[in-house]
């Protein structure tokens, strides 16, 4: 105790009283993961101003052997950014700063704590678009977005953050800092080391630093709120317009009806934006940086043949920015909408394109084979194949007897995603929730290679101890 109690001194010491936090009710917001599941106990919240501090924290915990949980926005969904007792929590938030924009390179480098809607700003001002958008991107870091490789909503047209990324500078277990902040499209000397961090959920070091790709500004948006006839339906529409829009769809979400209900009635001054009731819906976005190119009259008349062929029963396009930002409040309400009505046991899962009709058929019969009751509420990035089969409790039964049953839905659901050659973790990570998970279904020799690298930069496994890979 003694000696850790001289390491948190010292620690205090590096960041000073702006960076150091150990009273209960100053950590509170960072020790409480947001779904509930998961609290961490941390020693302190350590706030570090600068690369240089970072790296002066990490050494004296290693020199110590103190775990180190970094920490960004903290609305990671898995347990990855919670601490146990004899650990710190790393939080970048004073790390804000955008280091430079480089518009002659469509390139942006900026610091680990800086928020994404700060970046996306940053890349407007430059007339350029920073591409990632999530529902959590006031709170979230790009450290954060980095570290659990963050998808969202305009993956189909952009990827996911691993590929908005050409650099990153990182801080390793043994206090080191690797400068890996290049800003080349173009370079084969060797392993591409930036992807061993991008993902890795703080576990093998402490992303300080990256360099994001920027892309033209959308000159032109057709935002589409439409209730098609069933996912398989859905899936040949996004043929048909990216296709005719020349791969310009940037968003495409499914919505199944309940989750729809759920946001009327529980989020104020939401509305259904259709008059025909459906069991499923599509927002559509598509998106051009070129000249007026007539993307409104294709997305218009495709959608008009589909409404003829009665594949889609009813739709609509936004006429204004404020009724584009209704279509899309119904799309992010819905994970606090689910939480307003009870418990849910969630599942954020992907499979190929070919196999979503057939994985929501199969997985919706499996789940309420159990039990009938179970309000069955999937929804999701769908032109990724990532969907979000969430299973919210019966209205009549206890939630906490309902979160009891986690684990067997878990199997249930997760074996069809892997019959169907899909991912058991679309976009959400592994932290503490998805170890067991990820061990049944990944390839044996793939989990040895991810030890081994855990092995070798992470001897005394400081880092973020007991996510991903079991200690
Ligand atoms: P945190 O939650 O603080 O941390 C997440 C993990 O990253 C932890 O393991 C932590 O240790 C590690 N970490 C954080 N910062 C660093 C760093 N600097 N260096 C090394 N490791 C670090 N995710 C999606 O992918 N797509 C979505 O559409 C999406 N929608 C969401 C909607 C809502 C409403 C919410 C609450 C979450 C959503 N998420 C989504 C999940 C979450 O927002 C993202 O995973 C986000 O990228 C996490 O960033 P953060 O800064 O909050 O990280």
């Amino acid at each position: 105790m003694a000696e850790l109690n001289a390491a948190l001194a010292k620690l205090r010491k590096t960041v000073g009283p702006k960076g150091w936090l150990d009273s209960p009710d100053a950590m509170r917001p960072y020790l409480e993961e947001r779904r509930g599941l998961f609290e961490s106990q941390a020693a302190a919240v350590v706030c570090p101003a600068n690369t240089d501090e970072v790296a002066a924290v990490v050494k004296i915990c290693h020199q110590s052997g103190i775990g180190i949980v970094p920490q960004g926005g903290n609305t990671g969904l898995c347990g990855g950014a919670v601490a146990a007792d004899r650990q710190i929590l790393l939080n970048l938030r004073r790390m804000d700063r955008i280091r430079a924009v480089d518009t002659a390179n469509d390139t942006i480098t900026v610091e680990a704590g800086c928020l994404l809607a700060e970046v996306q700003r940053a890349a407007e001002q430059a007339n350029r678009l920073f591409p990632l958008s999530i529902a959590a991107e006031g709170s979230c870091q790009i450290g954060g977005n980095l570290a659990t490789n963050a998808g969202g909503h305009n993956v189909l047209r952009y990827g996911n953050m691993r590929d908005l990324t050409l650099g990153v500078e990182v801080v390793l277990p043994d206090g080191r800092i690797w400068n890996g902040l290049s800003a080349l499209r173009k370079d084969n000397t060797g392993y591409d080391l930036r992807h061993l961090f991008i993902g890795s959920e703080g576990t093998l070091g402490v992303i300080t630093a990256a360099v994001l790709k920027l892309f033209p500004a959308l000159r032109q948006r057709v935002t589409a709120f439409a209730a098609v006839s069933a996912p398989a339906t859905a899936m040949r529409l996004l043929e048909t317009l990216q296709r005719a829009t020349g791969q310009s769809v940037t968003s495409f979400e499914l919505i199944c009806r309940r989750a729809l209900d759920f946001v009327f009635s529980t989020i104020p001054q939401t509305r259904d934006p259709l008059d025909t009731p459906s069991s499923w819906y599509l927002l559509i976005e598509v998106g051009t940086s070129g000249d007026d190119s007539g993307l409104e009259a294709i997305v218009e008349n495709i959608l008009a043949d589909a409404l003829e062929a009665g594949d889609l029963a009813d739709a609509v396009l936004a006429t204004s920015d404020s009724q584009r930002a209704d279509f899309w409040r119904l799309r992010d309400s819905i994970p606090e909408a689910q939480r307003k009505v009870g418990a849910s046991i969630k599942h954020d899962v992907s499979v190929p394109l070919s196999q979503v009709p057939t994985f929501l058929e199969r997985a919706t019969a499996a789940v309420t084979a159990v039990d009938s009751r179970v309000r069955v509420c999937p929804f999701g990035h769908v032109g990724d194949g990532n969907i979000h089969f969430n299973l919210s409790q019966p209205v009549d039964m206890d939630g906490q007897a309902f979160i009891q049953a986690w684990a067997d839905y878990n199997r249930i659901v997760h074996d069809i995603v892997h019959e169907l050659g899909g991912s058991v973790s679309a976009e959400h990570g592994i932290g503490q929730l998805k170890i067991a998970e990820m061990a049944r279904y990944k390839d044996p020799v793939a989990l040895a290679l991810m030890h081994a690298i855990k092995r070798a930069l992470d001897p005394d496994r400081i880092m973020n101890p007991g996510k991903i890979l079991p200690d």
